[in-house]
């Protein structure tokens, strides 16, 4: 056993430890002295490949990887366990405070007390493929497996943590509650951390990550490909506006679909005014159960620059169904609460991903809505393009076209609609199901767009469309910090 108990020095630094032959598995054991302090523990191979993140809130302080994948635990990456020096990364400790660690190498069988291999786990990798960034791919993940054949509306959740970062449920538990919740897919997005393995069964998962910075803001890359380092690279990564955006960058040549999280909420906004909206892809206009007005505002600012950003939602459930594991104050977030539509081709990671990229998307807490447009190709739907739908009588750019919107489970409540982020009707849902027949006028030339929003009496937000559109706009805007201002923002939120 090799191991170093030591003084912290600085927030940022690294220990290194060496194994002199190859061999089957590695556990490490580490211990310190302060307890949810966010910190986060990366363990390097001699090539400098990521093979173990540790963020710590709630997990275990062991690590054990090994060369089989189905012997590797939750946040390690399998494959050859190497001879030569090993690095541990200290990332945002307090200086001055302990930490030990202890690693023990060998073949065969795993120590005693070592954490117990992940069972019924179905492997993404074997750490065999690499990344063009040369970290280990998810290449053993199906992004095409089909769950379901239909064209349809799927409902999921996008952003939800488990005991892997600072979430309280297990993998297992995480599954067992998307079954027990009904959803279609769901995606743990655990900090800084991507899932090398899931428990077998239960709805479509899609692996993902939240970068998170712990200062400026966070993201989810939802259908990452492949581990990225986020605290590596000359540029500090994370911790620069130039490091986010090529992480940004290559998270989408990754696969990734890039979607700034909890935008206005207070100190988890995001604050890295130099982001360009360019590398949105999405945007979580809906965190948690409540509504954030500065979420939808900023959204409607965005589209009214001429920036389509597509907006999805996200439990960002960090807790247990009868347990608030950050904040006991607060009823346990529930995941799927609120859960994000799709209209999808086929339940696959790839055609959710797709469906969201084109903003076939709305986000409930209940309700179910459906739009069919006069003369459309069923594909038309919340986030369609009707400019070439458009078929003005001769003279005149614009037309109305007829459409039906049918809402479910809103009886009682209000239907708003809101036009180029002006709210200009208000129709009364009287019926458990309801088909509201309407026409707008759109026009060629002039861009314009138009969602509709589901409230109760008293204002509460129970569901949001993507907007219909028609026309295009050159955008003006370039950055986040333009966006803020635009919209009348000013940081940091209240
Ligand atoms: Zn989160």
């Amino acid at each position: 056993m090799k191991g170093r108990n030591m003084q912290v020095e600085q927030a940022d630094s690294t220990v290194e430890f060496r194994i002199d032959r190859d061999c089957d598995w590695l556990v490490l054991r580490f211990d310190y002295s302060t307890r949810m302090s966010w910190a986060e523990l990366r363990l390097k191979d001699p090539e400098g490949t990521l093979r173990y993140t540790y963020m710590d809130v709630h997990a275990r302080r062991a690590a054990v990887l090994h060369k089989q994948p189905a012997s590797t635990g939750y946040a390690g990456v399998p494959g050859r366990i190497g001879a030569g020096v090993w690095t541990l990364e200290l990332i945002r400790f307090q200086p001055g405070q302990t930490f030990s660690f202890a690693v023990e190498f060998g073949d065969g069988e795993l120590p005693e007390g070592a954490p117990e291999p992940a069972l019924f786990n179905v492997s993404w990798t074997d750490g065999s493929e690499r990344s063009a960034q040369g970290l280990a791919a998810l290449h053993l993940y199906d992004w095409e497996r089909c769950a379901d054949e239909r064209r349809r509306w799927y409902r999921g959740d996008l952003h939800a943590h488990t005991l892997w970062s600072d979430g309280l449920m297990t993998p297992e538990q995480m599954r067992d509650q998307a079954i027990a919740r009904g959803l279609d897919f769901y995606s743990p997005t655990d900090h800084n951390m991507l899932h090398s393995s899931w428990p077998a069964g239960g709805p479509l998962v899609i692996p993902g990550m939240e970068f998170t910075s712990f200062e400026k803001g966070d993201w989810n890359a939802l259908g990452l490909t492949a581990w990225l380092d986020c605290w590596g690279g000359a540029d500090g990564g994370m911790r620069t506006a130039e490091g986010q955006r090529r992480l940004k960058r290559e998270a989408r040549e990754l696969g990734a679909l890039r979607s700034i999280n909890h935008p206005t909420h207070g100190k988890w906004a995001w604050q890295t005014t130099e982001t360009l909206l360019e590398q949105l892809d999405a945007i979580e206009i809906w965190n948690g159960p409540h509504e954030n007005k500065a979420s939808l505002a900023l959204w409607s600012a965005l589209w009214n620059d001429g920036w389509r950003v597509p907006g999805i939602g996200g439990s960002d459930t960090h807790d247990l169904p009868d347990r608030a594991g950050l904040d006991e104050s607060l009823p346990p977030r529930l995941l799927g609460d609120p859960g994000t539509w799709v209209y999808a081709d086929r339940l696959s990671a790839r055609a959710v991903l797709d469906a969201v990229r084109s903003g076939s998307v709305y986000v409930s807490r209940g309700p179910e809505l459906d739009i069919v447009i006069a003369g459309g190709e069923n594909g038309f739907t919340f986030g369609a393009d009707l400019t070439e739908r458009i078929e003005p009588a001769e003279g005149s750019e614009s037309a109305l076209i007829p459409c039906t919107l049918t809402v479910s489970g809103a009886a009682g409540q209000n239907l708003y609609v809101i036009e180029n982020g002006a709210e200009v009707s208000v129709l009364t849902v009287e019926q458990e199901q309801q088909r509201f027949e309407l026409a707008f006028r759109w026009h060629r030339r002039h861009y314009g767009w138009r969602r509709f929003e589901l409230r109760h009496a008293d204002g509460t937000l129970s569901a949001v469309t993507n907007p219909l559109f028609s026309g295009a706009k050159q955008p003006t805007l370039t950055t986040w910090g333009e966006l803020l201002e635009q919209a009348g923002f000013a940081l940091p939120f209240p």
